[in-house]
């Protein structure tokens, strides 16, 4: 059905919807998907196969999602990669050099993922979720044209199948903001007006198909990332909203509040307005009183975090908002692409911890509740009121959410200060104790991880080998990478890392505290899933995490074995994280746990121990204002974590992505003695940044691109060393790679890192 209005009127003529979520999980309750795309890219199963695998994923989709109770449901939030190359597909904005590849499918892939002759688009986070995307290439000459087959084609789809639906896209602006411009191209944004015509042609498109109601999503909106967002997304929906053959309009902005935006957006003639209420307040659009004629499609029930929602508090929010909307939607605050499937899949955990919990499937069924409590009163969901407030009350007395303890040596730490020495005794005693030349050279800590160490690790999973043998395998497999080490002349070894599958997990797996789920899977990217860890309770260590493996591969070589540990804010932007207290609160309790590990190194004779803080970047708040409460309480948990050793045991820590513009300063703060950084790609420049926050210790600024399979010659690496020398005093340059190995091959990691000794030697 088509809107029809004039300047004066403005009547919501579509058929306003109750219950729905912004998007969903794609990649299979058994990541279906992820096996089939990759076998479709290993050439072991046609192009028939993998599209059957996709439409049945769709398919099973939509069918739980109605049955589940939603009378309106995403489609096109399929993806077989990524929406925002999706995106850039359907407006004609894929990079002009995988125009070659003939097929449309695997020029997407190519895109993607590049190939022997193609250089693959960037990824990068999606706002603060641990989600990757392909970052589009706008040249000077690309040309905006509506491609419409995969939103055509999924909408067909479940039309056949009898879905009530609304197509998803990306929105012109959340588009552009998150592009990147190449060939001297002008800001991406300024190609708002070409791109807002394309989206008027796929409107029209939808409309003449009969579509109801398309979902346009701009969380780009909820950030400081343009400056202008509530002008520019009023001047772009006024102009979509203005068009008379066209669905009906959603607005969808998650991950934030709207601030201005909101009103801007309200105040054109789109007909709903999606808010995410789990990051923002209620009262922030209550008070919006051009919300009146719109459906507001109210995020109660968080879309990305796993616990339960507060169904009492949501109705309340949700009646409050009654009053300031024609109508209220109730929805996922954002996609639930950021969560796991379902709760069923998780047979070990114990039933108190359950019923705190709501993966993607039971987060539909809390919709569906809450709108059937909206439009027919509390008492048409008391029962699932009550199971929610017993769910409540039973995590708030769980002895495991409170460790007194904990707690009062947190206290007790910080009130006594969480100072180092001051940093030039610090290097004194250290040089002291360790003689290390100049320009040391050393690497990030993992090593290849050999198809040994998987085997080893799927044995011990499957029963096959008891711990005591796969103790012996990993032990095997450090003594070859100490071997390695040796034989190639780095100054401070590390023992590889073998015995962690991720760095985050394997703490998860020893602290208390934390769930590591079984089939929690979400995608990181592409293919890529993770199984984020749940933080639920207070953290503690109950016994060493390391030591074991780290004092034997100490006790191989005379040379020093760097302790190699994750840092609070990594383990905590890689979990699901406790929605109960601060996050500040709780990271500080994870690095106390990293605290007494280091000193548990220390008095086993380390004396150089790496906290890696690589994900400090990632949980940057999206709006400036928030940004340095953020970055204090994540300076604070790493030294809390780094502080309780003494001055001669040196502290190194290692960060990457090579944008460190907006986080240089908590860098100098955090102190460290060592700090490793991704560098290579990224020219030194890092440095002068460096030095201009005031840091003065240590530094060693990747010399070797471990993310390429290239073997940098010596001087290449020999230049680069000389370089970082125009900004750093040679007493102050480590020699590294920018980043951990075990993506490698050992072939290439041996011949790298013998060029990169010969490099430092060479300046020397
Ligand atoms: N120590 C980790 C490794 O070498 C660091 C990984 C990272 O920076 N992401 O793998
Ligand atoms: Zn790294």
């Amino acid at each position: 059905m088509n809107i029809r209005r004039t300047d004066e009127d403005v009547v919501m003529t579509a058929t306003p919807f109750y219950a729905t979520i912004l998007g969903s999980p794609r990649i299979g309750p058994n990541r279906e998907l992820k096996r089939a795309v990759e076998k479709y890219w290993a050439g072991t199963v046609g192009r028939d196969e993998l599209e059957s695998v996709a439409a049945e994923l769709r398919r099973d989709t939509w069918e739980a999602l109605v049955a589940a109770g939603l009378d309106s449901v995403p489609v096109n939030t399929f993806s077989y990669y990524d929406q925002v190359l999706d995106t850039a597909a359907m407006v004609g904005a894929l990079p002009p050099r995988v125009a070659d590849v003939s097929d449309e499918l695997d020029r997407y892939f190519a895109a993607a993922r590049g190939n022997d002759d193609i250089a693959p688009l960037e990824m990068t986070k999606w706002f603060d979720t641990n989600y990757h995307y392909i970052v589009p290439e706008l040249a000077p000459d690309t040309h905006f044209a509506l491609n419409p087959a995969k939103i055509l084609g999924e909408l067909e789809e479940a039309r056949a199948q009898g879905i009530p639906t609304r197509p998803v896209v990306i929105g012109p602006i959340t588009f552009l903001a998150l592009s990147k411009a190449v060939h001297s191209a002008g800001p991406p944004i300024d190609r708002l007006a070409d791109l807002t015509v394309v989206y008027g042609e796929l409107l029209a498109l939808l409309a003449e198909r009969g579509v109801e109601w398309v979902q346009i999503d701009e969380p780009v909106l909820v950030t400081d990332f343009v400056d202008t967002a509530a002008e520019l997304a009023e001047r772009t929906y006024a102009q979509l909203g203005r068009l008379t053959n066209r669905p009906a309009i959603l607005v969808a902005t998650y991950f934030g509040e709207l601030s201005d935006a909101l009103p801007a957006l309200a105040r054109t003639p789109v007909e709903a307005i999606g808010v995410d209420l789990v990051a923002g307040g209620v009262s922030a659009v209550a008070a919006v009183p051009e919300l009146a004629d719109k459906l507001l499609v109210a995020g109660v029930v968080d879309g990305r975090n796993i616990w339960r929602t507060d169904l009492e508090s949501a109705l309340g929010t949700l009646t409050t908002l009654r009053g300031s909307a024609r109508h209220v939607a109730v929805s996922t605050s954002c996609s639930t692409l950021h969560v796991p499937y379902t709760l069923d899949a998780e047979p070990s955990i114990d039933s108190a911890l359950r019923s705190w919990l709501a993966f993607g499937f039971e987060k539909v069924t809390e919709v569906v509740a809450l709108a059937r409590g909206l439009k027919s009163g509390r008492e048409a969901i008391d029962g699932e009121i009550a199971a929610s407030n017993a769910a409540i009350a039973s995590r708030r007395a769980d002895p495991r959410l409170n460790n007194d303890d904990v707690r009062e040596r947190i206290s007790a730490i910080t009130a006594s200060g969480t100072e180092r020495g001051p940093a030039d005794r610090r290097r004194a005693a250290q040089q002291a104790r360790l003689n290390l030349p100049v320009l040391p050279t050393t690497t990030i800590g993992s090593y290849p991880q050999t198809s040994a160490i998987r085997l080893a690790r799927a044995d011990l999973r499957a029963g096959k080998i008891d711990a005591a043998e796969y103790k012996r395998r990993m032990q095997a497999e450090i003594a070859a990478v100490i071997r390695l080490q040796e034989e190639i002349g780095l100054d401070v070894l590390v023992h590889g890392e073998p015995e962690r599958n991720d760095m985050v997990q394997y703490f998860a797996e020893q602290l208390d505290g934390f769930f590591a789920t079984q089939n929690g899977w979400v995608q990181s990217y592409g293919s890529r899933c993770v199984r984020p860890p749940i933080l639920y309770g207070d953290v503690s260590r109950p016994e060493p995490m390391t030591v074991e493996w780290i004092t034997y591969a100490q006790s191989l070589t005379d040379k020093p074995v760097k302790g190699m540990l994750t840092g609070p804010v990594t383990i905590l932007a890689w979990s699901f994280v406790r929605d109960d207290q601060p996050l500040a609160q709780t990271a500080a309790q994870v690095a106390l746990a990293i605290r007494e590990e280091t000193i548990d190194l220390q008095k086993a004779g380390i004396a150089i121990i790496q906290v890696d803080e690589p994900a400090l970047r990632e949980l940057l708040p999206l709006r400036s204002k928030d940004k340095d409460a953020y970055l204090r309480w994540a300076v604070d948990a790493f030294r809390l974590s780094t502080s309780g050793v003494d001055d001669s045991t040196q502290i190194h820590t290692h960060l990457c992505y090579s944008e460190f513009g907006e986080v240089i300063g908590a860098i100098a703060d955090l102190d460290a003695d060592v700090t490793s950084l991704e560098a290579a790609r990224s020219h030194m420049e890092v440095l002068g940044d460096l030095n201009a926050a005031g840091f003065a210790n240590s530094v060693g600024p990747g010399v070797y691109d471990i993310h390429s399979p290239r073997v940098p010659a010596v001087g290449e690496m020999a230049s680069s060393l000389r370089e970082a020398l125009n900004s750093v005093p040679a007493e102050r340059l480590w020699v590294n790679p920018d980043c951990g190995l075990k993506t490698r091959r050992t072939d290439e990691v041996t011949a790298s890192l013998r060029n990169l000794v010969a490099a430092a030697n060479e300046v020397r």
